[in-house]
């Protein structure tokens, strides 16, 4: 279900601003710097430049009016959009943390936001990477200098899910600072700043850009965190999104609605047809879930994203690239939330060791469930299963 407040979001408030013609779509204000009338208006400006338009390195109108539509969808007071989603994450974690902080990141998370976690080490930030059963046990490994709770839910590769309610009712006790990615739900179907957490990062490159030709990414929350954010990472490490890129965002977020809504029943029909097959030893979807994983997803999501994992029900990793290789509408290759399917066996033929300490199956492989008829991608799947296991 998506929220009707939402749909008008999308598709009705982001307006042009010209005062001569009446277009639907809004101007793609393409310029490095704005003019001044006077003195005091320019001294103004520039000392409050995320309120005002000086330069599109900080802000511009375009990156503005896709900002103010994604902090009403996730419903914070305030966004800032980034060049690509690990823009997002790199100049929330630099901005908020300092030296002698400890960052704990909760169950499997993005590659390259675990990497930069690490990285961040080499100016004094302990970083740890935890993997839980139980949302409650993230709480044994927190610190007196822990600063940041930094998790997604659904996960990626895994999908799993945490009680959002429950990690930030505790984090505020101790004054820490929670973050999700909630990339895989979208802004549509989960709303992590209603259950308390402090700050909700997109990667715009995925759902909301939809269209696989803009990279992005958002964080939203309070004014306050959302400002500090700005004025470090944003500004220090220069990951803008370029007016041209918001524009096409823009252009996604007017779609998103639909679009959602068909990856929402075309995943389930495609996980309808994949639950018993017995070549399938695992399906890594919340759609899949019971127990307490289940009534987390009932929870928090209003609907499901088609990103999706299976492990194949083999020890012979042969039939991971035979499977990979026979996907026929499927293509091979990495990002997701455009109008093409995709899949990737996370199996390299070099790897093991790394999976294993993942505890990540080899024969893990990762389906992007895109625009196309969803019985032809189930047909592609199955069809791709009877060549691997002939
Ligand atoms: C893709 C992705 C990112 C990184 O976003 P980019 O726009 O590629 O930098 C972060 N988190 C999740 C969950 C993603 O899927």
């Amino acid at each position: 279900m998506i929220d009707q407040k939402d749909i008008n979001i999308c598709t009705q408030t982001i307006k042009s601003d010209s005062q001569y013609y009446c277009p639907f779509s809004p101007d793609i204000v393409m310029t490095t710097s704005f003019k001044f009338n006077s003195f005091e208006d320019f001294c103004q400006a520039s000392i409050d430049e995320k309120n005002h338009y000086v330069y599109t390195r900080g802000s511009n109108p375009t990156t503005v009016k896709l900002e103010n539509a994604l902090a009403q969808l996730d419903h914070g007071e305030k966004c800032k959009v980034f060049a690509s989603g690990m823009g997002a994450i790199s100049a929330t974690l630099l901005s908020l943390l300092k030296k002698g902080d400890h960052l704990l990141m909760a169950n499997t998370i993005y590659g390259e936001a675990a990497s930069f976690a690490q990285f961040l080490g080499r100016f004094g930030v302990d970083s740890e990477r935890i993997d839980v059963d139980n949302t409650a046990d993230i709480f044994k490994h927190v610190r007196n200098n822990t600063k940041i709770i930094y998790f997604e839910s659904p996960s990626s590769e895994k999908f799993e899910l945490l009680d959002l309610k429950m990690i930030s009712d505790f984090a505020k006790k101790h004054h820490i600072i929670t973050v999700i990615d909630a990339t895989w739900a979208s802004p549509l179907f989960t709303k992590p700043l209603d259950s308390g957490v402090d700050l909700v990062i997109h990667s715009l490159s995925k759902y909301v850009g939809g269209h696989s030709d803009t990279v992005g990414g958002c964080v939203t929350g309070s004014e306050e965190l959302v400002n500090q954010i700005f004025e470090y990472g944003h500004q220090f490490l220069g990951s803008t999104m370029s007016p041209f890129n918001s524009w096409l965002a823009i252009r996604g977020l007017r779609t998103l609605p639909v679009r959602m809504q068909h990856a929402n029943q075309a995943i389930q029909t495609i996980l309808d047809g994949l639950k018993d097959d017995p070549r399938i030893a695992y399906i890594h979807h919340p759609y899949c879930y019971s127990g307490e994983q289940k009534q987390l997803a009932d929870k928090y999501l209003t609907g499901y994203g088609s990103l999706f994992a299976i492990d194949l029900n083999t020890k012979d990793l042969d039939k991971v690239k035979i499977f990979i290789d026979s996907l026929k509408l499927i293509s091979i290759g990495v990002s997701w939330g455009g109008y093409e399917s995709l899949a990737l066996a996370v199996y390299k033929g070099n790897n093991l060791a790394a999976l294993n300490k993942r505890k990540i199956k080899p024969t893990h492989i990762r389906i992007y469930v895109g625009l196309e008829e969803p019985q032809s991608i189930l047909n592609d799947i199955k069809q791709a299963l009877d060549k691997a296991f002939v």
